[in-house]
């Protein structure tokens, strides 16, 4: 996917036109500002939220996204359940695991990833599709590229969303089989 957070609805068509449909947004509030007429435009575009979900935004995600890549607890479960119900969708979901345990980063624990997993399948019964990591900055992806993939194995889930700009490549030698590209197609952000 094409992560076009901090660029605009321009730069967002011009990879339209290209034919690259997928794109990734970390807030929600960006995301509708840009794609809610994009995606009347461009009826092929398929939106990734990759950025943490409040609670209180549920309903927006599950209004406007087709993906979600950022499921993390109980709480979030449940409010996207309720949501998905009201609309009658069902969106494909990813649990994202805080691989290098960061205290400043979301995600469930690799430890408490089989439970959480688990949960969200049998008692909230939501689609998951897969498991998505954002591996610890300055240090070699590779190995937690290779405990996520153990993660998605264990639990018999085939899609893996990792990789970024600067290790897309190598996450594709670990699995991944969706990679969230920005800088490298948009080029350098204002903000992140
Ligand atoms: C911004 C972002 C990316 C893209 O990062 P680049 O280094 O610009 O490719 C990927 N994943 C997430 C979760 C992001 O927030």
């Amino acid at each position: 996917m094409g992560v076009s957070k901090g660029h605009t609805v321009q730069a967002i068509q011009n990879y339209c036109d290209a034919g690259l449909f997928n794109y990734g947004e970390n807030r929600i509030d960006e995301a509708e500002s840009k794609f809610s007429l994009l995606k009347e435009d461009y009826s092929k575009i398929h939106l990734h939220m990759i950025g943490p979900i409040q609670t209180n935004k549920a309903a927006h995600v599950v209004r406007l996204c087709d993906t979600i890549h950022t499921l993390d607890r109980p709480k979030l479960a449940v409010s996207l359940v309720k949501e998905m119900e009201k609309m009658g969708k069902q969106l494909p979901c990813y649990i994202q695991i805080n691989i290098g345990e960061e205290p400043q980063k979301s995600g469930v624990l690799p430890a408490h990833a089989d439970t959480f997993i688990q949960e969200c399948q049998k008692i909230y019964q939501l689609p998951i599709v897969g498991v998505m990591c954002i591996p610890p900055l300055n240090e070699a992806s590779a190995p937690y590229f290779a405990l996520t993939r153990q993660i998605a194995l264990r639990n018999g889930l085939n899609q893996l969303s990792m990789g970024m700009s600067h290790d897309y490549s190598e996450a594709v030698r670990y699995g991944a089989t969706i990679v969230r590209v920005g800088t490298a197609l948009f080029g350098k952000r204002e903000s992140t």
